[in-house]
């Protein structure tokens, strides 16, 4: 479902407005709404609203989102940010998989012209299709997102055809520390990895569970990844990396060697992966936990020539 809705378009008609300028970001006019359309929060799809207008300003502004941009918002809830995003933005595309929340944001967005709702899952929405409806520019994807399924939305982000610019979310706080973090340590893996062959982590804001409605149980922070023109690191075949990749740390416990012959459909065997590491100047007891991103690309393009 798509619905535009035109700035102004009840201007003068004497009719009751309802919230429609940027100011759902508290706890009174948001408890207001969800209390006129009887809305019941669905902990299945990750509902934590956000209440705190400061909060919504520092994710817009570390977005840096100007007139030009596109920007597709992931899960709009009842729209508060949103209405943020469609002042700052040229034009805002949110999809939001529940539809009972499509109602309320009709009301809450009704003054902005250059919003489009979609009500769909993000996991099933053609990203580079949506992109290209929009002239193809860069987008900028700014959410709180579903915590739920943080990893599937990012790698789904990075892997699709779409000219993405930036994402800049609110995630649990652990998520967010294995986006940045390093080799060595508990938290390093496949995510890591994958944002930093994409992006440039940073870490923007830290936020208290006391800015959302209801309060998550767990530590949320805003990070923004920044797409790099060119990954820092040169791919055989990406594919075959991030296979290697998963791999390598779907099987924490055991040496690079087991866990990646042990791998379905990697196609590698035990002794081409310790002849590889020992051309790399490896020992073949070696861990995926203690490779660089470097060392993958090395060993993934070593094992690459091996099967052909
Ligand atoms: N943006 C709002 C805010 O900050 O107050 C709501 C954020 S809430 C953490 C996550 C939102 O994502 C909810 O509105 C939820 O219904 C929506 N959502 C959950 N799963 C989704 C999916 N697969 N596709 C699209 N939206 C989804």
């Amino acid at each position: 479902m798509v619905f535009v809705r035109k700035r102004g378009a009840e201007a003068g008609s004497g009719k009751k407005r309802g919230i429609e300028m940027a100011d759902l970001g508290n706890f009174t006019n948001t408890s207001e709404i969800l209390k006129k359309y009887q809305f019941r929060m669905q902990k299945k799809y990750g509902q934590n609203f956000l209440i705190d207008a400061n909060i919504l300003v520092k994710i817009v502004e570390a977005a840096q989102i100007t007139k030009e941009d596109y920007v597709l918002e992931i899960g709009p809830g009842i729209g508060t940010m949103t209405q943020y995003l469609a002042e700052a933005a040229g034009r805002v595309t949110a999809v939001e998989i529940d539809r009972e929340l499509i109602p309320i944001l009709e009301e809450t967005l009704s003054s902005y012209e250059n919003v489009t709702v979609l009500c769909e899952d993000i996991l099933k929405v053609d990203l580079a299709a949506l992109a290209e409806e929009n002239g193809g520019r860069p987008v900028k994807v700014v959410a709180n997102l579903p915590y739920y399924i943080t990893t599937p939305i990012i790698m789904a982000l990075f892997e699709s055809r779409m000219p993405l610019a930036s994402i800049t979310v609110m995630v649990q706080s652990e998520v967010a520390d294995r986006m940045k973090t390093g080799p060595g340590s508990k938290d390093y893996g496949a995510l890591s990895l994958a944002v930093q062959y994409y992006a440039k982590p940073e870490i923007v804001a830290r936020v208290p569970a006391s800015c959302f409605l209801p309060r998550p149980n767990v530590d949320s922070t805003v990070v923004r990844l920044t797409r790099y023109e060119k990954p820092p690191v040169e791919a055989a075949d990406e594919t075959f990396l991030f296979a290697v990749i998963r791999a390598s740390f779907n099987q924490r416990r055991k040496t690079l060697a087991n866990g990646l012959a042990n791998a379905p459909g990697l196609g590698v065997t035990r002794g081409q992966v310790e002849t590889a590491l020992e051309e790399m100047g490896l020992a073949p007891m070696v861990r995926g936990e203690t490779f660089t991103l470097e060392q993958f690309a090395e060993l993934s393009a070593r094992l690459l020539q091996m099967r052909k």
